[in-house]
């Protein structure tokens, strides 16, 4: 038993222990290529966000990491079958009812894990805020954590190289063999400013990839996944301790620059 993993431990273990910090990993249920299972976001959200939590109780963080939110926003793939999508509105819903028993039990701290590029928790957050006074509310988002450059892995954000190599260290048994791996081809948007950062529109995933997949996954390899969660780990499991640690009374540096 992970006395850190909320749907491990039990009752007789928490009525001595009490948590600084609680950290909610949020998935999705969709296709990723051909080649790796709809559960891909939940299994990494599970692996990373308990890895990085294990960082931070070995150093005497005290954390608790709640079940993971199978979910998430699919407004833009409605038309692929099965990509199962709740509405930003209705995840309010489940934060607001998620903050309000952690209020109410005196948990400071929240930190919503997020494993999904549909899910954007920032308005989301910042409403609850308003609600919660007394919750320090935070996120993060493992893929943006990641320095692709350094790890030199091919681009792409959607069952591209980075998530077939975590897939293939995590649970190389749900992972298609080779040869029925898709290319992870995309297409972009005619109007170029949409393909940049200070421009948006929904990308709607039937007419802009050809088999689900957004990266080329073919230099995936487990030892890269393994090397992937090792690097997270240790980057989020100190984030994790340092929220932890953190007084939401006294957050700030005392210099200002
Ligand atoms: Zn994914």
């Amino acid at each position: 038993m992970r006395p850190y993993i909320l749907a491990e431990t039990n009752w007789k273990a928490l009525s001595e222990q009490r948590f600084e910090l609680a950290v909610l990993p949020w998935g999705a249920t969709e296709a990723h290529n051909y080649h790796l299972p709809y559960g891909t976001d939940n299994i990494e959200a599970d692996a990373l966000a308990a890895a990085a939590a294990a960082y931070a109780w070995e150093r005497g963080g005290r954390l608790v990491v709640l079940p993971t939110i199978p979910f998430g926003v699919n407004t833009g793939q409605s038309d692929i079958y099965l990509d199962m999508n709740l509405n930003p509105s209705t995840q309010l819903a489940i934060l607001d009812d998620i903050a309000a028993t952690l209020s109410r039990q005196g948990v400071p701290k929240l930190l919503v894990f997020n494993s999904h590029g549909g899910n954007n928790f920032k308005p989301l957050l910042r409403e609850l805020g308003l609600r919660y006074p007394d919750l320090l509310i935070c996120m993060t988002e493992w893929f943006r954590a990641l320095d692709r450059e350094a790890l030199g892995v091919a681009p792409g954000d959607h069952a591209d190289e980075v998530e077939t190599s975590l897939l293939l260290h995590l649970r190389p048994d749900l992972v298609l063999p080779r040869e029925s791996w898709g290319k992870g081809a995309s297409r972009r948007f005619k109007i170029d400013a949409l393909g940049e950062s200070w421009a948006w529109t929904e990308r709607r995933w039937s007419e802009a990839t050809v088999d689900t997949g957004v990266g080329d996954p073919s230099a995936a390899t487990a030892a890269k996944g393994q090397e992937i969660v090792g690097l997270l780990q240790e980057k989020m499991g100190q984030f994790f301790l340092d929220l932890c640690k953190a007084d939401p009374g006294d957050f700030y540096q005392q210099e200002a620059t």
